[in-house]
C-alpha cells in the first residue's frame, strides 16, 4: 500500500501513532526488499520506489542505509523478544521458561523464507556494520541471560553460565542450518524438539533431576498432552513415553551409561519408504538372477568385513546398547559374522525336490524368493538382529527393508555400509529408521511380502493385524518368561553358571532367560550360597572397561520399570537376598546402571515371576517333585525357552519333551549355534530363525507339473 508522503514536519505530536505506524511500514517493505534482494541490493532508493515515498522521506526517518537496516534487524529482534516475552509470562517452572525460550527463538515464523532470507543478510554484515553488532549483541545478552535465570534454579551457578551459552549457540546453529538448506534440514517443530532433546540431555548430564527443588515440571510447549519431560522422573512402570517424532523429525540416540548424544536420525516417512520399496525392486530382481554361489561370496565377504571391523562395531554397540564390551566383543559382531556365513553356505545349497508322477509326468519344486521382505528389530542385539533377519533373506535371493529400534540404530546402518562393500546391489538392504509408525508403514506395504519382528508381544499382535490386510508372511520373535530347572542330581555349579547365563547378561536384556529359576527343595539352600556368592563378585560399570561384567540398561525409561518390578516383587512378599539397587557412586549417575538381582521365596503368583521385566532380576522358586515343577513351568502365556539341569539322562529327555518352549537346553542356557532353529511357541512367537529352518520362511515354493505325454482332453 502506497505510503501518505506528507513530512515529518508537518505532523504534530497527536499524529506520533501513525508516523509510528509508518516507519513501521517502511522496516515491513526493507524486510521483503532484503529477502527478495539482498543486503546489496536494497538501496534508500528502491524502499522509497517500494513503498510509493520520496527517498528523502526514508532518509528523514532513518538517516542513511545503515540507519534503515539496523531499524529493520532492531525490529525482528524486538518481535522474537516479545514473543519470549509472552512465553514466559504463561509458564512458572525453570524448564518451562527455558522451553518457552527455545519455542520461540524457533517458532515457526522464524522459519518463513521471508524473515530467514532477512536474518540471514543482517547476520552476513554484523561484521562490518557496527549498528547491527550493537542491536545483536543486546539481543545475545538477552537470550542468555533469560536461559540462565532459569538454568539457575535447575544446575549450578557456573554450569547455569556455559549451559545457558551451549543452548543459545545451538539455538542460532540449528536454525542457521536449516535456512542454509532452504529449509530442508529442519523445520520450526522438529528444530524445537531437536532442542528440546539437546536441553534434556544435558540437564540429565548436568543431573538436575537430582538436584533439591529442582523438579521440574512439564513445558508450555507446542507439543503439549502428556508428555514425559526432562527431570520429570517416570512413575515406573507403565510409565507414558515421550510421543514419537513424526515423519522428517529428528531424533537423537544416546550411550544409557553416559547420556552422551551419539547421533541423530531422521524419521522414515511414507515417502522414504516408497523409495526404498522402489529401490528394493529395482535391486532385488539382480540379486535373485545371481546364482546361489555368488550371493554366497557376497555375504562371506561381508562376514570378513564384519570380523575385520569386530572392534570397532562392539564399541558402537556398547555406546549405543551400554552392554559390556566384554560381550559385544565376543558375541554381537562375531554372531553377525557366524550367521551370515552359515546362511551363504545355505546359498548355495538351495533346492526343490524331484517328484516321481509315473511313466508319463514327473513334477518338481522351485524354491523362489519372496521377494521384498522387512525387517524390524528390538534394541537388545541390534547388530545380531540385523544380521539374523538379513542374512537368511538376502541367501534366499530376497531384497530386506531394515527398521532397528530407535534406541539403538546406530549398528544396523553399518551393516548396512558392508554389504555394499561387500558387493550387493544398491537398495538390496536398506536400513530406515524410525519409531513405530515407520514399522508400520512397512508392514502395511502391499509391495512388502513378509515382516519379521523382534519386540514385544503387544507389537507382534500389532504387527500380525496389520500384514494381515496384504496376507504378509509374519515371523515373530517375541517375549518370554522362561523357566530353568534345576533338579537334585545337578552338578551344581554348572547348574549356578547356568543361572547366571540365563539372567544377567546384557543387564538382563535378553527374550530367552530363564527368569523363574525352578530349585529342587534339597539343594536350594546350597544352590542360592554359590550363587550370591558369585553374583556379589560381579562387577559392574563403565560398559567400555573391559573387566566390567555388567552394564547400563538401555534406557532410563528401561531402568524404572526394572526398578519398579524390584519393588513389587519386595512388597508382594519375596525375599531380596542380594541387588537390585540403582547405582550412581564412581560416575555412573548419568547412566542407567542397576546391580543384579536375586530374590527367594518366591510364589507362582507374584508378578515378578509371572511378568517379562527384560532386565537384570532372577527370581527363584522352591520345588519338590518332577510332575509339579513342570506343570509350574508351563503354567505362563510365554513359551520361548526353558532350561533342564540333571545328570539323569533319561528325566532331562522326558521333561524337556513336557515344557511348552521353542527353544530348550539341558545342562546349559543361552547359548544359540546358529544352526539350531531359534523361536517361541504360544504367545512367544511365530517361525523360526537360524538353523535350515530359517530358509522356509524366507522362500516360497513353486510345483511345476511336466508332462511327458500326449494331453488327453475329454473334451
Ligand atoms: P518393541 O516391541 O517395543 O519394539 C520392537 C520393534 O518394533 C521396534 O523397532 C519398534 O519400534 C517396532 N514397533 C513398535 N510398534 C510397532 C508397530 N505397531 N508396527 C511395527 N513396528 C513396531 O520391543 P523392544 O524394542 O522393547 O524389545 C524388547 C522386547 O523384545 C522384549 O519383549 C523381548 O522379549 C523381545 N525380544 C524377543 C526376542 C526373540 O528373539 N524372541 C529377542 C530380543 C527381544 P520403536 O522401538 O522405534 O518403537
Amino acid at each position: 500500500m502506497p505510503l501518505n508522503t506528507s513530512s515529518k514536519n508537518t505532523l504534530d505530536t497527536s499524529l506520533e501513532p501513525a508516523e509510528e505506524s509508518r516507519r513501521g511500514q517502511l522496516i515491513e517493505v526493507t524486510i521483503d526488499s532484503l529477502a527478495e534482494l539482498g543486503y546489496v541490493g536494497t538501496t534508500l532508493a528502491q524502499i522509497a520506489g517500494r513503498a510509493g515515498v520520496s527517498p528523502g522521506l526514508v532518509a528523514h526517518y532513518f538517516g542513511d542505509k545503515d540507519g534503515l537496516l539496523e531499524a529493520a534487524f532492531r525490529s525482528l529482534a524486538r518481535r522474537v523478544s516479545d514473543h519470549v516475552r509472552a512465553r514466559l509470562r504463561q509458564v512458572s517452572t525453570p524448564r518451562a521458561r527455558i522451553q518457552a525460550v527455545i519455542d520461540a527463538y524457533l517458532a515457526q515464523e522464524e522459519f518463513s523464507p521471508r524473515t530467514g532470507t532477512a536474518w540471514l543478510a543482517f547476520w552476513g554484515q554484523l561484521l562490518q556494520v557496527p549498528g547491527l553488532k550493537r542491536v545483536q549483541a543486546a539481543y545475545q545478552r538477552r537470550t542468555l541471560s533469560n536461559l540462565r535465570i532459569a538454568l539457575t534454579h535447575l544446575v549450578a551457578p557456573d554450569e547455569a553460565q556455559s549451559l545457558a551459552a551451549m543452548i543459545a549457540a545451538m539455538i542460532d546453529g540449528v536454525w542457521l542450518r536449516a535456512a542454509l538448506s532452504g529449509w530442508r534440514e529442519a523445520d520450526s517443530e522438529s528444530a524445537r524438539a531437536l532442542l528440546t532433546e539437546f536441553v534434556d540431555g544435558r540437564l540429565k548430564i548436568a543431573g538436575a533431576s537430582a538436584a533439591p527443588g529442582s523438579r521440574m515440571a512439564g513445558s508450555a510447549s507446542s507439543t503439549g498432552g502428556d508428555v514425559l519431560r526432562v527431570g520429570e522422573e517416570p512413575s515406573g512402570v507403565g510409565s507414558p513415553r515421550r510421543p514419537p517424532p513424526a515423519a522428517g523429525e529428528r531424533f537423537t540416540t544416546v550411550n544409557p551409561a553416559t547420556g552422551e548424544v551419539l547421533g541423530t536420525m531422521t524419521v522414515a516417512g511414507a515417502g522414504e519408504v516408497n523409495a526404498a520399496v522402489r529401490e528394493a525392486r529395482r535391486g532385488q530382481a539382480a540379486w535373485a538372477a545371481m546364482p546361489g554361489a555368488e550371493r554366497a561370496r557376497v555375504l562371506r565377504r561381508a562376514a570378513s568385513i564384519l570380523r575385520a571391523r569386530n572392534q570397532e562395531l562392539a564399541e558402537l554397540e556398547t555406546r549405543d546398547t551400554g552392554k559390556p564390551i566384554q560381550e559385544t566383543s565376543v558375541v554381537d559382531v562375531i554372531s553377525g559374522a557366524e550367521c551370515l556365513e552359515y546362511f551363504a553356505s545355505l546359498a548355495q545349497s538351495l533346492a526343490g525336490e524331484h517328484i516321481d508322477l509315473g511313466a508319463q509326468a514327473f513334477g518338481y519344486t522351485r524354491r523362489e524368493p519372496l521377494g521384498i521382505v522387512a525387517g524390524i528389530g528390538a534394541w537388545n542385539y541390534p547388530l545380531q538382529i540385523a544380521c539374523w533377519k538379513s542374512a537368511p533373506a538376502l541367501a534366499c535371493g530376497n531384497a530386506m527393508i531394515f527398521k532397528p529400534a530407535e534406541l539403538t540404530p546406530l549398528t544396523a546402518v553399518k551393516l548396512e555400509e558392508i554389504y555394499l562393500q561387500a558387493g550387493l546391489p544398491p537398495g538390496v538392504f536398506r536400513v530406515v529408521q524410525g519409531f513405530a509408525d515407520t514399522g508400520r508403514l512397512l508392514t502395511r506395504h502391499p509391495d512388502i511380502r513378509k515382516v519379521s519382528l523382534t519386540g514385544e508381544v503387544g507389537t507382534g499382535k500389532a504387527v500380525m493385524a496389520d500384514a494381515a490386510s496384504t496376507l504378509k508372511n509374519v515371523t515373530l520373535e517375541l517375549g518370554g518368561k522362561s523357566p530353568l530347572i534345576v533338579f537334585e542330581d545337578a552338578h551344581l555349579d554348572n547348574a549356578v553358571g547356568g543361572a547366571l547365563l540365563a539372567n544377567f547378561y546384557s543387564s538382563g536384556q535378553v527374550c530367552s532367560n530363564a527368569t523363574r529359576v525352578f530349585v529342587h527343595s534339597s539343594v536350594k539352600k546350597e544352590f542360592l550360597e554359590r550363587l550370591v556368592k558369585r553374583v556379589v563378585g560381579l562387577k559392574i560399570g563403565d560398559p567400555m572397561d573391559p573387566k566390567t561384567q555388567v552394564g547400563a540398561l538401555v534406557s532410563e525409561q528401561q531402568m524404572q520399570k526394572v526398578l519398579g518390578y524390584i519393588e513389587r516383587g519386595r512388597s508382594e512378599g519375596a525375599r531380596l537376598l542380594v541387588g537390585g539397587k540403582r547405582v550412581t557412586a564412581g560416575g555412573l549417575d548419568r547412566g542407567y546402571f542397576v546391580t543384579p538381582a536375586i530374590f527367594d521365596d518366591c510364589r507362582d503368583d507374584m508378578s515378578i515371576v509371572r511378568e517379562e521385566i527384560f532386565g537384570p532380576v532372577m527370581s527363584v522358586l522352591a520345588f519338590d517333585d518332577e510332575r509339579e515343577v513342570i506343570e509350574r513351568a508351563n503354567a505362563t502365556e510365554f513359551g520361548l525357552a526353558a532350561g533342564v539341569f540333571t545328570n539323569d539322562l533319561t528325566r532331562g529327555h522326558r521333561v524337556i519333551a513336557q515344557l511348552q518352549a521353542g527353544t530348550c537346553w539341558i545342562n546349559h542356557y543361552n547359548v544359540t549355534p546358529i544352526e539350531l532353529p531359534f523361536g517361541g511357541v504360544k504367545m512367544s512367537g511365530l517361525g523360526r530363525e537360524n538353523g535350515r529352518a530359517a530358509i522356509e520362511h524366507y522362500t516360497q515354493l513353486k510345483s511345476v507339473y511336466v508332462a511327458m505325454g500326449n494331453v488327453d482332453a475329454p473334451y
